[in-house]
């Protein structure tokens, strides 16, 4: 049974894997290990077949880097190599639906707003692709892996959580929150919303565009580590920006995440962390509101 299914009406909120974090632990790919992958699968500029040989290894229905310009077009058709993964992705259209006095949306598949209030658009598409075992969209992989690569070269221990995120995985995750608490005695009110202070409702998670991901442990901790400065002063130039910063609380409406970064692209997120603007702020900026 699908508790979510049984509330009536869009909730707000961000779903911010405080939750599933034990769960994601085992999705922890050593920045070797990613490394070694990433070369193998860049050096096939002159290597085509090696390519296809890990592909097929891997058994991973990637597709190949492409350039960003390329996979620009917001009618972007999901992945024939990918179906399982595509049919998630084109549920998002089905079950998501935009109340009436939504946000309007900038033309850039770059600057997509999904919080709180906002959810996934109708009509956003996305093609996903394999970074390592973690599903992302295809436009942020190119980003990522160069990424992933400079921390490596930089030794710094930086790995991918999580990254897309179906409704209908979120509908799971809330569910089993739930179901947890009613478990331990709560009634089924206080028990979805306990667990909502934590997990983003169906549809109106960032994680659903793919385009956002989780580093490391996904723990308030990673603040403090060697990561999460390096990712302070280089991910504007592979397009991240931390995307619930402290200080941007009541604008994002969400509490610091030092773990989440949003893929927006490099001169947008450049140009974000020049203006010291949160995503909320800067496409309301770039609207002229
Ligand atoms: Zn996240």
């Amino acid at each position: 049974m699908n508790v979510a299914k049984h509330m009536a009406g869009p909730q707000g909120g961000h779903y911010r894997l405080k939750q599933p974090q034990k769960r994601e632990k085992h999705n922890r790919i050593p920045a070797r290990v990613l490394k070694s992958r990433a070369r193998l699968l860049l050096s096939g500029a002159g290597c085509i077949a090696a390519v296809l040989i890990i592909t097929a290894l891997l058994a991973m229905p990637h597709q190949n880097a492409e350039p960003i310009e390329a996979a620009a077009s917001p009618e972007a058709v999901p992945s024939t190599a990918a179906e399982s993964i595509s049919a998630k992705a084109s549920v998002l259209s089905k079950t998501t639906s935009t109340p009436e006095s939504a946000f309007q949306q900038l033309g850039d598949w770059r600057l997509v707003l999904v919080n709180s209030e906002v959810p996934l658009p109708d009509d956003f598409q996305m093609t996903p692709t394999l970074f390592d075992t973690i599903t992302v969209n295809s436009k942020m992989y190119p980003g990522l892996t160069a990424l992933i690569n400079a921390a490596y070269n930089d030794e710094i221990n930086l790995w991918v959580a999580s990254g897309y995120r179906s409704v209908e995985e979120q509908e799971s995750v809330l569910d089993r929150a739930v179901q947890r608490r009613m478990a331990d005695g709560m009634t089924y009110e206080n028990a979805y919303e306990d667990a909502r202070i934590t997990i983003q409702a169906p549809g109106y998670s960032e994680h659903h565009t793919g385009l956002a991901v989780d580093f490391n442990d996904v723990e308030d901790d990673f603040r403090e580590t060697k990561a999460y400065t390096w990712l302070q002063e280089h991910a504007a130039e592979y397009g991240f920006v931390e995307r619930y910063p402290k200080g941007k609380e009541s604008i994002t409406g969400i509490d610091y995440e030092p773990w989440h970064y949003r893929y927006v692209g490099k001169e947008h997120a450049q140009r974000m962390n020049e203006l010291n603007m949160c995503l909320e702020e800067y496409v309301a900026f770039l609207k002229g509101d």
